[in-house]
Protein backbone atom coordinates (compact mmCIF):
# COMPACT_ATOMS: atom_id res chain seq x y z
CA UNK A 1 0.00 0.00 0.00
CA UNK A 2 1.52 3.19 -0.83
CA UNK A 3 0.84 6.71 1.18
CA UNK A 4 0.93 9.88 -0.60
CA UNK A 5 1.04 13.46 1.00
CA UNK A 6 1.29 15.62 -1.51
CA UNK A 7 -0.42 16.71 -4.73
CA UNK A 8 2.73 16.37 -6.88
CA UNK A 9 3.17 12.47 -5.61
CA UNK A 10 -0.64 11.68 -6.37
CA UNK A 11 -0.48 12.82 -9.96
CA UNK A 12 2.74 11.25 -10.39
CA UNK A 13 1.37 7.67 -8.79
CA UNK A 14 -2.30 8.34 -10.77
CA UNK A 15 0.05 8.42 -14.41
CA UNK A 16 1.04 4.94 -13.40
CA UNK A 17 -2.82 3.35 -12.41
CA UNK A 18 -4.15 1.18 -15.25
CA UNK A 19 -8.15 -0.32 -15.30
CA UNK A 20 -10.69 1.33 -13.34
CA UNK A 21 -9.73 3.43 -10.54
CA UNK A 22 -12.01 3.15 -7.13
CA UNK A 23 -12.19 6.45 -4.85
CA UNK A 24 -13.33 6.12 -1.40
CA UNK A 25 -13.26 9.80 0.67
CA UNK A 26 -13.34 9.34 4.57
CA UNK A 27 -12.42 11.94 7.32
CA UNK A 28 -10.30 8.54 8.72
CA UNK A 29 -10.89 7.35 12.60
CA UNK A 30 -11.73 4.61 10.38
CA UNK A 31 -14.81 2.02 11.25
CA UNK A 32 -16.99 -0.72 9.71
CA UNK A 33 -19.27 1.29 7.67
CA UNK A 34 -15.69 2.88 6.01
CA UNK A 35 -14.69 -0.64 5.23
CA UNK A 36 -18.20 -1.75 3.58
CA UNK A 37 -16.94 1.18 1.13
CA UNK A 38 -13.26 -0.47 0.92
CA UNK A 39 -14.89 -3.67 0.57
CA UNK A 40 -16.83 -2.88 -2.46
CA UNK A 41 -14.58 -0.58 -4.39
CA UNK A 42 -11.78 -3.53 -3.73
CA UNK A 43 -14.60 -5.87 -5.69
CA UNK A 44 -15.08 -3.40 -8.86
CA UNK A 45 -11.85 -1.64 -9.76
CA UNK A 46 -8.57 -2.59 -10.65
CA UNK A 47 -6.85 0.21 -8.01
CA UNK A 48 -8.80 1.33 -4.69
CA UNK A 49 -7.92 5.06 -3.39
CA UNK A 50 -8.77 5.88 -0.08
CA UNK A 51 -8.42 9.33 1.07
CA UNK A 52 -8.04 10.55 4.37
CA UNK A 53 -8.85 14.44 5.16
CA UNK A 54 -10.50 15.81 8.12
CA UNK A 55 -11.46 18.98 5.58
CA UNK A 56 -11.54 22.09 7.49
CA UNK A 57 -13.82 24.12 4.86
CA UNK A 58 -16.87 21.97 6.18
CA UNK A 59 -16.57 22.76 9.58
CA UNK A 60 -17.95 25.73 11.07
CA UNK A 61 -16.66 28.30 13.47
CA UNK A 62 -17.94 26.51 16.69
CA UNK A 63 -17.47 23.10 15.82
CA UNK A 64 -15.23 19.51 16.28
CA UNK A 65 -12.52 20.60 13.68
CA UNK A 66 -9.85 20.21 16.37
CA UNK A 67 -10.86 17.71 18.23
CA UNK A 68 -12.09 15.31 15.86
CA UNK A 69 -10.79 12.36 16.46
CA UNK A 70 -7.51 11.22 14.35
CA UNK A 71 -5.65 8.23 14.57
CA UNK A 72 -3.52 7.71 11.46
CA UNK A 73 -1.66 4.60 12.03
CA UNK A 74 -4.53 2.34 13.14
CA UNK A 75 -6.21 3.67 9.89
CA UNK A 76 -3.40 2.48 8.08
CA UNK A 77 -3.35 -0.72 9.29
CA UNK A 78 -6.90 -1.40 8.34
CA UNK A 79 -6.47 0.05 4.70
CA UNK A 80 -3.87 -2.41 4.70
CA UNK A 81 -5.79 -5.37 5.56
CA UNK A 82 -8.79 -4.28 3.62
CA UNK A 83 -6.71 -4.51 0.16
CA UNK A 84 -6.42 -0.58 -0.19
CA UNK A 85 -3.80 0.22 -3.06
CA UNK A 86 -2.69 3.91 -2.38
CA UNK A 87 -4.13 6.14 0.67
CA UNK A 88 -4.01 9.84 0.24
CA UNK A 89 -3.46 12.02 2.98
CA UNK A 90 -2.73 15.89 2.24
CA UNK A 91 -2.22 18.48 4.67
CA UNK A 92 -4.74 21.11 4.88
CA UNK A 93 -2.36 23.74 3.25
CA UNK A 94 -1.52 21.35 0.54
CA UNK A 95 -5.15 21.25 -0.11
CA UNK A 96 -5.66 24.88 0.72
CA UNK A 97 -2.60 27.11 -0.40
CA UNK A 98 -2.23 30.66 0.58
CA UNK A 99 -4.57 32.58 -1.52
CA UNK A 100 -7.26 30.01 -2.25
CA UNK A 101 -10.48 31.48 -3.41
CA UNK A 102 -12.51 29.11 -5.67
CA UNK A 103 -15.13 26.91 -4.28
CA UNK A 104 -18.01 24.88 -5.26
CA UNK A 105 -21.49 26.21 -3.81
CA UNK A 106 -24.71 24.27 -4.07
CA UNK A 107 -27.46 26.21 -3.48
CA UNK A 108 -31.82 25.76 -2.74
CA UNK A 109 -33.23 23.05 -1.51
CA UNK A 110 -30.53 21.00 -1.17
CA UNK A 111 -28.46 22.59 1.03
CA UNK A 112 -31.35 25.06 2.87
CA UNK A 113 -32.61 22.24 4.74
CA UNK A 114 -31.57 19.43 6.83
CA UNK A 115 -27.97 19.64 7.50
CA UNK A 116 -27.32 22.41 5.48
CA UNK A 117 -29.74 24.43 7.61
CA UNK A 118 -28.16 23.32 10.77
CA UNK A 119 -24.24 23.93 9.25
CA UNK A 120 -24.04 26.83 7.12
CA UNK A 121 -21.11 26.32 4.49
CA UNK A 122 -20.43 22.80 5.32
CA UNK A 123 -22.02 21.52 1.79
CA UNK A 124 -20.08 23.90 0.19
CA UNK A 125 -16.78 22.85 1.60
CA UNK A 126 -18.06 18.78 1.17
CA UNK A 127 -18.78 19.97 -2.57
CA UNK A 128 -15.14 21.79 -2.93
CA UNK A 129 -13.19 18.91 -1.34
CA UNK A 130 -14.87 16.40 -3.04
CA UNK A 131 -14.26 17.46 -6.60
CA UNK A 132 -10.63 18.52 -5.81
CA UNK A 133 -10.47 14.91 -5.03
CA UNK A 134 -11.95 13.93 -7.97
CA UNK A 135 -9.81 16.35 -10.32
CA UNK A 136 -6.84 14.57 -8.39
CA UNK A 137 -7.64 10.73 -8.22
CA UNK A 138 -9.85 11.26 -11.19
CA UNK A 139 -11.72 8.05 -10.50
CA UNK A 140 -14.29 5.72 -12.42
CA UNK A 141 -16.19 5.23 -9.50
CA UNK A 142 -16.43 6.82 -5.87
CA UNK A 143 -17.93 5.68 -2.91
CA UNK A 144 -20.08 7.00 -0.48
CA UNK A 145 -22.34 6.06 2.37
CA UNK A 146 -26.19 6.41 2.94
CA UNK A 147 -25.22 7.51 6.40
CA UNK A 148 -25.13 11.01 5.56
CA UNK A 149 -27.62 10.93 2.98
CA UNK A 150 -27.58 14.56 2.09
CA UNK A 151 -23.93 14.88 1.27
CA UNK A 152 -25.13 11.98 -1.01
CA UNK A 153 -28.19 14.04 -2.66
CA UNK A 154 -25.16 17.17 -3.01
CA UNK A 155 -22.91 15.67 -4.95
CA UNK A 156 -24.88 13.38 -6.89
CA UNK A 157 -26.25 16.96 -7.88
CA UNK A 158 -22.67 18.00 -8.24
CA UNK A 159 -21.56 15.28 -10.42
CA UNK A 160 -24.75 15.81 -12.81
CA UNK A 161 -24.64 19.72 -12.87
CA UNK A 162 -20.69 19.63 -13.83
CA UNK A 163 -20.54 16.85 -15.92
CA UNK A 164 -18.50 14.61 -13.93
CA UNK A 165 -16.88 11.51 -15.50
CA UNK A 166 -17.25 9.25 -12.31
CA UNK A 167 -20.13 6.92 -11.31
CA UNK A 168 -21.04 7.56 -7.42
CA UNK A 169 -22.02 4.10 -5.69
CA UNK A 170 -23.33 4.29 -2.39
CA UNK A 171 -23.70 1.42 0.23
CA UNK A 172 -26.11 1.23 3.23
CA UNK A 173 -25.36 2.31 6.57
CA UNK A 174 -23.08 0.27 9.23
CA UNK A 175 -24.99 -0.29 12.57
CA UNK A 176 -23.74 -1.83 15.57
CA UNK A 177 -25.58 -4.60 17.00
CA UNK A 178 -28.03 -2.25 18.88
CA UNK A 179 -28.51 0.20 15.76
CA UNK A 180 -26.50 2.85 16.85
CA UNK A 181 -25.56 4.21 12.83
CA UNK A 182 -21.49 3.52 12.91
CA UNK A 183 -19.29 7.07 13.32
CA UNK A 184 -16.42 8.52 14.04
CA UNK A 185 -18.15 10.64 16.12
CA UNK A 186 -19.48 7.82 17.98
CA UNK A 187 -15.87 8.13 19.93
CA UNK A 188 -17.25 10.98 21.93
CA UNK A 189 -20.04 9.71 23.32
CA UNK A 190 -20.28 9.04 27.10
CA UNK A 191 -21.27 5.52 28.87
CA UNK A 192 -24.47 7.39 30.08
CA UNK A 193 -25.45 9.19 26.19
CA UNK A 194 -23.80 5.59 24.43
CA UNK A 195 -26.54 3.89 26.26
CA UNK A 196 -29.17 6.12 24.53
CA UNK A 197 -28.06 6.24 21.04
CA UNK A 198 -29.96 3.69 19.56
CA UNK A 199 -33.06 6.25 20.30
CA UNK A 200 -32.20 7.41 16.63
CA UNK A 201 -32.68 3.89 14.93
CA UNK A 202 -35.51 2.57 17.17
CA UNK A 203 -37.27 6.73 15.63
CA UNK A 204 -36.65 5.63 12.73
CA UNK A 205 -38.04 2.61 13.05
CA UNK A 206 -41.18 4.12 14.82
CA UNK A 207 -41.32 6.56 11.74
CA UNK A 208 -41.60 3.46 9.17
CA UNK A 209 -43.79 1.63 11.42
CA UNK A 210 -46.39 5.02 11.15
CA UNK A 211 -46.12 4.87 7.52
CA UNK A 212 -46.62 2.05 6.65
CA UNK A 213 -49.58 1.78 9.21
CA UNK A 214 -51.15 4.69 6.87
CA UNK A 215 -49.58 4.93 3.92
CA UNK A 216 -51.71 7.82 2.58
CA UNK A 217 -51.40 9.71 5.68
CA UNK A 218 -49.66 13.00 6.07
CA UNK A 219 -45.55 13.08 6.70
CA UNK A 220 -46.16 15.25 9.60
CA UNK A 221 -47.51 12.10 11.44
CA UNK A 222 -44.37 10.27 10.64
CA UNK A 223 -42.01 13.31 11.90
CA UNK A 224 -44.27 13.06 14.97
CA UNK A 225 -44.43 9.55 15.60
CA UNK A 226 -40.37 9.45 15.25
CA UNK A 227 -40.22 12.45 17.50
CA UNK A 228 -41.95 11.01 20.09
CA UNK A 229 -39.92 8.06 20.56
CA UNK A 230 -36.96 10.75 21.12
CA UNK A 231 -38.82 12.33 23.74
CA UNK A 232 -39.09 9.60 25.80
CA UNK A 233 -35.07 9.11 25.98
CA UNK A 234 -34.31 11.90 28.82
CA UNK A 235 -30.57 12.17 27.42
CA UNK A 236 -31.73 12.70 24.01
CA UNK A 237 -32.60 16.57 22.58
CA UNK A 238 -33.77 16.46 19.12
CA UNK A 239 -32.74 19.03 16.52
CA UNK A 240 -35.20 17.80 14.13
CA UNK A 241 -37.65 14.97 12.15
CA UNK A 242 -37.63 15.62 8.47
CA UNK A 243 -39.48 13.76 5.54
CA UNK A 244 -37.94 14.52 2.33
CA UNK A 245 -37.65 14.25 -1.05
CA UNK A 246 -34.39 12.28 -1.25
CA UNK A 247 -33.16 13.66 -3.97
CA UNK A 248 -34.47 17.55 -4.10
CA UNK A 249 -34.68 17.32 -0.14
CA UNK A 250 -38.00 19.07 -0.32
CA UNK A 251 -40.30 18.37 1.96
CA UNK A 252 -43.05 16.15 1.14
CA UNK A 253 -47.05 16.81 1.23
CA UNK A 254 -47.56 12.62 0.40
CA UNK A 255 -45.50 10.38 1.50
CA UNK A 256 -44.19 8.45 -1.42
CA UNK A 257 -40.82 7.25 -2.72
CA UNK A 258 -38.13 7.95 -3.15
CA UNK A 259 -38.18 9.48 0.56
CA UNK A 260 -35.99 9.78 3.48
CA UNK A 261 -37.40 9.58 7.03
CA UNK A 262 -34.40 11.92 8.54
CA UNK A 263 -33.06 13.08 12.22
CA UNK A 264 -30.55 14.71 13.96
CA UNK A 265 -30.04 14.36 17.57
CA UNK A 266 -28.18 15.85 20.19
CA UNK A 267 -27.09 13.18 23.23
CA UNK A 268 -24.60 15.97 25.86
CA UNK A 269 -22.52 18.14 23.32
CA UNK A 270 -22.47 15.37 20.66
CA UNK A 271 -24.84 15.93 17.71
CA UNK A 272 -25.82 12.79 15.41
CA UNK A 273 -27.78 11.76 12.84
CA UNK A 274 -29.46 9.15 10.74
CA UNK A 275 -32.20 8.22 7.74
CA UNK A 276 -34.02 5.10 6.58
CA UNK A 277 -34.47 5.34 3.06
CA UNK A 278 -37.43 4.14 1.26
CA UNK A 279 -36.59 3.82 -2.18
CA UNK A 280 -38.69 3.65 -5.41
CA UNK A 281 -39.38 0.24 -6.14
CA UNK A 282 -40.70 -0.03 -2.65
CA UNK A 283 -38.17 -1.35 -0.81
CA UNK A 284 -36.52 0.43 2.45
CA UNK A 285 -32.95 1.03 2.99
CA UNK A 286 -32.69 0.90 6.88
CA UNK A 287 -29.09 -0.22 6.67
CA UNK A 288 -27.43 -3.38 7.95
CA UNK A 289 -27.00 -4.52 11.66
CA UNK A 290 -23.04 -5.19 12.46
CA UNK A 291 -23.83 -9.25 13.41
CA UNK A 292 -25.75 -9.58 9.97
CA UNK A 293 -22.71 -7.75 8.11
CA UNK A 294 -19.53 -10.30 6.79
P1 LIG B 1 -16.52 10.26 7.11
O1 LIG B 1 -15.15 9.72 7.41
O2 LIG B 1 -17.41 10.29 8.32
O3 LIG B 1 -16.49 11.55 6.34
O4 LIG B 1 -17.22 9.19 6.16
C1 LIG B 1 -16.60 8.78 4.95
C2 LIG B 1 -17.61 8.00 4.14
O5 LIG B 1 -18.05 6.88 4.89
C3 LIG B 1 -18.86 8.84 3.82
O6 LIG B 1 -19.29 8.54 2.50
C4 LIG B 1 -19.84 8.35 4.84
O7 LIG B 1 -21.19 8.49 4.44
C5 LIG B 1 -19.46 6.89 4.95
N1 LIG B 1 -19.92 6.36 6.24
C6 LIG B 1 -19.79 6.91 7.46
N2 LIG B 1 -20.42 6.15 8.38
C7 LIG B 1 -20.95 5.10 7.73
C8 LIG B 1 -21.72 3.96 8.13
N3 LIG B 1 -22.05 3.75 9.41
N4 LIG B 1 -22.10 3.08 7.19
C9 LIG B 1 -21.77 3.28 5.88
N5 LIG B 1 -21.05 4.32 5.44
C10 LIG B 1 -20.65 5.23 6.35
Amino acid sequence: MRIVRTIHEIEYARSQWSGPVGLVPTMGYLHEGHLSLFQTARAENATVVASIFVNPTQFGPNEDLERYPRNLERDLHMLAAAGVDVVFTPTASEMYPPGFTTFVEPQGSLVEQGEGASRPNHFRGVATVVLKLFQLIQPQRAYFGQKDAQQVAVITRMVRDLNLPVTLRVRPTVREADGLAMSSRNSYLEPATRAAAPILYQALQAGRQAFEAQPTSNPAAVMQAMAEIVAQEPQAHLDYTEVRDAETFLPLERLQAPALLLLAVRLGSVRLIDNFALHTDGTWDTGILSSQHT
